[in-house]
């Protein structure tokens, strides 16, 4: 197990009409907010009205930045960033997904930096401050909600690029599940995909004696696969909703990477596909996933045997182990169908003379990924096994 530190100082706040005391929990970072949001599903919901009537009850005055699209675009972050400064904004309040999370980072970080904030994407510059940024989170998936991590598009060349520090986990994250039962089930499902893409990031790793983080993750993959089929068919199954929007937070609040290095390329072989076209980000991980798994797996069969055996049950072959597997493997892909997911690229429309571009945008600033460094050329024959 490799030494590590682990904090994470998001305050989570879970369960039934806990979106009501957002004002009371806001408060304590100042007067005045940026209340950032998305394309509308907050006000078609209701959800919006208790948030003001919250903010408002706790003496907040609220400056408003809506229009926040799946994919979030450098623009509107540039847009929040000149609101905050101009406005003296003392804290950011997202309300929404991962999409509009991560652009509030994004402007948190941006209203504390002089530059341009492009810059963290690039490497260019590291994060030193932030507004706190306090989360009402509205679909679980991305994990964005105590990561921390932000990914941003800018729209000029179309580069979906991520940024990190500790510095910009959420001050705290109000999850109530019920605010989950007006989700679209392929939005259910693509962000299954997704949290379910963060465990097995951190899973497939060349370290070897990890056995309680190994657990955890397997745990914790069990359960979403669990209470899948139930928020799909019973959108309003309390508690098969809570115990997904829970796994989603787990899943990506670095619990599960304690002691080992995760993969992650994956996630950046997908970033070229939600940032070329647009594609929701779980459903490019439920083409990507696989693709990647069936050009790794003999790096470390036996890891890939776990997997198959304690995840997905399949019994254990000692004639043939490369069937097991492979048959793990095969499961997965059929369970993301099941959740009604794309798992080939020609399923979404993506034919193959953009393959070259894609990987050469991936490994810009490098080979991707950890358990195996892939180069250019093995991103293309993944793209390829994702046919
Ligand atoms: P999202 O892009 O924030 O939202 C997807 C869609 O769901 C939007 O159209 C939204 O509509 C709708 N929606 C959200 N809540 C709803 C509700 N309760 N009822 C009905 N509709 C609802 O989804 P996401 O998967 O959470 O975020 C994806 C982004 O996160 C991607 O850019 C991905 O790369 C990124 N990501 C970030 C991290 C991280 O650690 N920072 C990790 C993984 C992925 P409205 O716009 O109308 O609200
Ligand atoms: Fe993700």
């Amino acid at each position: 197990m490799l030494n590590f530190d682990f904090q994470n100082k998001t305050k989570i706040i879970f369960g039934k009409d806990t979106e009501n005391r957002v004002g009371q929990e806001l408060k304590i970072y100042g007067k005045k907010v940026l209340l950032h949001f998305g394309g509308g599903s907050i006000k078609k919901y209701g959800l919006y009205d208790k948030v003001l009537h919250s903010l408002q009850e706790a003496g907040i005055v609220v400056v408003e930045l809506g229009g926040v699209e799946p994919n979030p675009k450098l623009s509107l972050v540039n847009k929040g960033i000149e609101i905050c400064k101009s406005e003296n904004i003392d804290s950011i309040l997202a309300v929404g997904g991962g999409s509009v999370i991560d652009s509030a980072k994004a402007i948190g970080v941006g209203a504390k930096y002089d530059g341009d904030v492009w810059d963290f994407c690039l490497g260019k510059a590291e994060v030193k401050d932030t507004l706190p940024v306090g989360v009402i989170l509205t679909i679980p998936a991305a994990g964005s909600e105590s990561s921390s991590g932000s990914v941003i598009t800018k729209e000029e060349g179309l580069y979906k690029k991520a940024f990190g520090s500790p510095l910009i986990r959420p001050k705290f994250a109000i999850l109530n599940p019920e605010i989950t039962f007006t989700l679209p089930k392929y939005q259910t499902a693509a962000g299954i995909v997704d949290m379910m893409a963060h465990i097995m990031e951190r899973y497939f790793t060349n370290e070897q004696n990890v056995d309680l983080t190994d657990r955890l993750c397997e745990g914790t993959l069990k359960a979403i696969i669990d209470n899948a089929s139930t928020v799909l068919e019973t959108p309003d199954d309390y508690d098969a909703r809570a115990e997904i929007m829970w796994a989603s937070t787990i899943a990506h609040n670095d619990l599960l990477s304690t002691g080992r290095m995760g993969d992650w390329a994956s996630h950046n072989i997908e970033h070229e596909l939600s940032g070329i076209y647009d594609m929701t980000h779980g459903a490019g991980l439920a083409i990507i996933f696989p693709a990647w798994m069936k050009y790794v797996y003999k790096h470390d069969l036996s890891r890939f045997i776990q997997f198959a055996t304690r995840v997905w049950d399949v019994p254990m072959s000692f004639d043939d182990p490369q069937w097991t597997a492979l048959e793990g493997i095969n499961r997965m892909e059929s369970f993301f169908k099941s959740l009604g997911m794309p798992t080939t690229l020609k399923d979404a429309g993506i034919t193959e003379d953009r393959y070259e571009e894609m990987a050469k945008k991936a490994t810009e600033f490098g080979p991707q990924g950890n358990f195996i460094k892939l180069e250019k050329d093995d991103i293309v024959n993944i793209y390829k096994l994702a046919k």
